[in-house]
């Protein structure tokens, strides 16, 4: 089972391809089911993933939900849904 540090960090991989900059991600949250990860730089500039358990509510734009094609791990854009899902979780969900 896809733990959800592997997927911040498939995002971190992901994103930094895509061009996106260290510091645009730096505080960025996640969250798998009850635990909140955030990306953090220590002293020496590098990333690492705090990571907390606790009750967590989140409540949803519905436009979020009706998008399908976007990949909700890493924001690519795929032309159906079959390939949406199985971008960052290898289809194991
Ligand atoms: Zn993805």
């Amino acid at each position: 089972m896809t733990t959800g540090l592997e997927l911040v960090n498939k995002w971190i991989e992901k994103n930094r391809e895509m061009g996106l900059p260290d510091e645009a991600m730096e505080g960025t949250k996640f969250v798998f089911g009850d635990m909140l990860y955030t990306i953090r730089k220590n002293g020496e500039g590098r990333f690492h993933v705090d990571s907390s358990q606790g009750k967590i509510v989140i409540f949803r734009d519905l436009k979020q939900y009706t998008d399908e094609l976007t990949c909700r791990i890493c924001g690519t854009e795929y032309d159906n849904k079959i390939d949406t899902i199985r971008c960052c979780t290898n289809g194991d969900e």
